[in-house]
């Protein structure tokens, strides 16, 4: 495989940008990232003419794939043409906001912002004011974005910065747990529940494996937030508009939030975040209420165009149907692949979401109908079920060396894109074909 201009590419990018890429996870690829000239339905084409099939798709914002349909792609040049942006608002951001309200169950009002990152800071700062409290609660190898208080590691006792600078200090007001784990939850509210503004967690990780939460523990975390006065906030910037269909994974769940984060796929493949839920909380925001929030560049009408028309053709076409199914197939053709080949590997994901973690506890199922065949559900009955990760720590104990370093490249030699560490989610989109899948369950029986 050539990959000459991707190299020159790097050689350049070391010289000018930190690491050579503008976020971190892109560096990921050693021994260089390949660089990106163009995307195709489900694939990408390198600089140099090579071409895979992508299920990275922008690391989850892209639900329809790299072409986008008429109407989407009309829309975003109409509105790139009138002159970008105003600095006062427009029509199309009262669209989209009525667009969510009408089919996300627990959103009365919505703020857009311009980042998953920016919507979480300002979800957090949001729930200290409505509250009157400091600290947060959030999942270890839960994933919030490039945020002061929720890069934090360590556990309930000793919380601590996960990254250079940010102090001490910050991270005390951060309390982190494992996931799916209700005793923890209960003891940290009896010790500090007057002190606890909200708990913020993704309601399935989707940034550390994809860890489904175990029947009835959404529910608990809805019951115990609401009991001490502390607000419930749902991480949906992955899971949103993309498990549970338009309305979103609290949907699938049951489990009504006080406020959801949102970011992805609600901006059509444009920067985007928002803060959405029950008004007399989202109201707190200025200038209706106390708690600053302001963004230049917040409800640019081209991301509110790519937003609002990506998820108009979502609800007029089979969007969710197709990439469901195709998640559907990925998810049982590999569960097969891995009775004979790594047994003690766990497919896990939902709708359109999957990833194989290599887990190497326990033991494998003699057969494919004795697991979950279509990904980790934390079925009890399973006979995996004491070895299928149910924390972020438990993916973080899997091979994921193996993973980034043998496996990914022979993936990609394979013609295969996928996510950049034994971590990311992987994304199926409605450019993707039946051919595409068959091709990739190949290329896993090659790799594995
Ligand atoms: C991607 C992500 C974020 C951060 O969004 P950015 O747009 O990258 O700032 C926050 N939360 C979750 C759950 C995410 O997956």
């Amino acid at each position: 495989m050539n990959e000459e201009h991707s190299r020159a590419l790097y050689d350049r990018a070391l010289s000018v940008m930190p690491g050579g890429v503008n976020s971190a996870v892109r560096a990921a690829i050693e021994p260089y990232p390949f660089f990106v000239a163009k995307g195709d339905g489900g694939h990408v084409v390198d600089a140099d003419g090579n071409r895979y099939i992508d299920w990275v798709m922008g690391l989850g914002p892209l639900l329809l794939g790299h072409d986008l349909p008429d109407p989407v792609e009309a829309a975003i040049q109409r509105h790139a043409s009138r002159g970008p942006m105003y600095g006062t608002p427009t029509e199309i951001e009262v669209e989209l906001a009525e667009f969510v309200v009408r089919h996300v169950p627990s959103v009365e009002k919505i703020r857009f912002v311009n980042s998953g990152t920016e919507a979480t800071v300002s979800a957090v700062r949001l729930a200290r004011g409505h509250t009157g409290r400091n600290r947060i609660v959030v999942m270890q190898g839960g994933y919030h974005g490039a945020q002061e208080s929720t890069l934090v590691d360590g556990d309930a006792e000793n919380p601590r910065p996960s990254s250079a600078g940010i102090p001490q200090s910050f991270a005390e007001h951060t309390i982190p747990v494992p996931f799916n784990d209700e005793d923890a939850m209960r003891e940290v509210f009896e010790e500090h529940g007057e002190e606890i503004a909200a708990v913020m967690t993704e309601p399935i990780l989707a940034n550390y494996g994809i860890v489904y939460p175990e029947d009835g523990y959404l529910e608990c975390l809805r019951e115990i937030t609401r009991d001490h006065g502390a607000l419930l906030i749902f991480d949906e910037v992955i899971t949103g508009f993309r498990v549970g269909g338009l309305g979103c994974a609290q949907s699938r769940f049951g489990v009504t939030p006080d406020l959801t984060t949102f970011g992805k796929v609600i901006g059509g493949g444009f920067p985007v975040g928002a803060i959405g839920g029950k008004a007399h909380v989202v109201d707190g925001f200025s200038p209706s209420g106390p708690v600053f929030q302001a963004g230049t560049f917040s409800g640019h009408p081209v991301t509110m165009a790519a937003g609002l028309e990506t998820l108009r053709f979502a609800a007029e076409n089979d969007v969710y149907d197709h990439v469901n199914r195709l998640g559907e197939r990925l998810r049982t053709g590999l569960s097969e692949l891995l009775v004979d080949r790594a047994p003690e590997y766990t497919v896990v994901g939902t709708d359109s979401l999957f990833k194989l973690v290599f887990t190497r506890d326990g033991p494998g199922p003699n057969s494919h109908e004795e697991q979950c065949v279509s990904g980790c559900r934390q079925e009890p009955t399973c006979p995996r079920y004491d070895h299928c990760p149910k924390t972020g720590a438990d993916v973080r104990r899997s091979d994921t060396d193996r993973w980034r370093r043998l496996f990914w490249g022979e993936m990609k030699a394979e013609g295969v894109f996928l996510s950049q560490n034994g971590f990311e989610s992987q994304f199926v989109s409605y450019g993707h074909t039946d051919e595409d899948v068959e091709r990739t369950l190949a290329a896993y029986e090659e790799a594995l």
